[in-house]
């Protein structure tokens, strides 16, 4: 069974709770931290734990217990400076892993070099995810897993289909790997050689996103 892990939420904004939510769904600990009185009522009933306070303030951060959480998310946009005092605090107080949301390029770098051991852009990220799908009939979704390489899913086009992953040879042409084969609700995680593709099947593949690109094109 899956270990259940506990986790902090700074800032219950819509990402912030978009991420508490999810996690308090799976059945982990939430805490959710938020200066305003209206977060807090909001999500009173959906998390575990739920404390109106300001997260800058170091002695509040350490009273509340952050440094025993497996990871923090620090959620907060407009206030930069905020968002990135309560990163280096975190930091300083040894938790383990600190995830922060960057509202700018030069955030992120900030958030970077304080110490955040992961900085996400979820409008940039959702973006770009929304645009793939668009743009290509047959990309249904487009994960950006480094600025080189990606993940993505693809609509089996006409010439795949009858055809073996061997046939298609995928990894000889662009250098990318099938993770996933999913057909209507079954989804076959390590598919083989000789699996052969039918007409509805999704194509989960991991490559250098130009690599991925090439493939689009040639999908569309
Ligand atoms: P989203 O797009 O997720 O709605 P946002 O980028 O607009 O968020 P903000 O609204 O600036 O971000 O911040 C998100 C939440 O963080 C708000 O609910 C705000 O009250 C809270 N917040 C901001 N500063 C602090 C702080 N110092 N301590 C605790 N909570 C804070």
């Amino acid at each position: 069974m899956m270990r259940m892990k506990d986790f902090a939420v700074i800032g219950l904004g819509r990402f912030g709770s978009s991420v508490a939510r999810t996690l308090a769904s799976q059945g982990h600990g939430v805490l959710g931290i938020d200066s305003d009185e209206c977060k807090i009522a909001c999500m009173a009933n959906v998390l575990a734990h739920v404390v109106q306070a300001d997260a800058t303030d170091e002695e509040t951060l350490r009273a509340l217990g952050v440094r025993n959480m497996d990871a923090v998310v620090v959620a907060i946009g407009h206030d930069i400076q905020a968002s990135i005092l309560v990163t280096v605090v975190l930091k300083e107080l040894g938790v383990k892993q600190v995830i922060a949301k960057a509202s700018s390029d030069i955030h992120g770098k900030v958030l970077l070099k304080v110490g955040a051991d992961r900085v996400v852009f979820p409008e940039r990220e959702m973006g770009a995810r929304i645009a793939h799908s668009l743009v290509a009939s047959n990309i249904l979704d487009f994960i950006e897993l480094s600025p080189e390489h990606s993940i993505v899913e693809l609509n089996a086009t006409r010439s795949m289909i009858g055809k073996t992953l061997r046939q298609l040879e995928l990894r000889a042409k662009f250098g990318v790997n099938v993770l996933a084969l999913k057909h209507g609700k079954s989804v076959n995680v390590s598919p083989r050689a000789d699996d052969s593709i039918k007409e509805g099947d999704v194509l989960v593949i991991i490559g250098e996103t130009e690599a991925l690109r090439r493939l689009e094109r040639l999908a569309e």
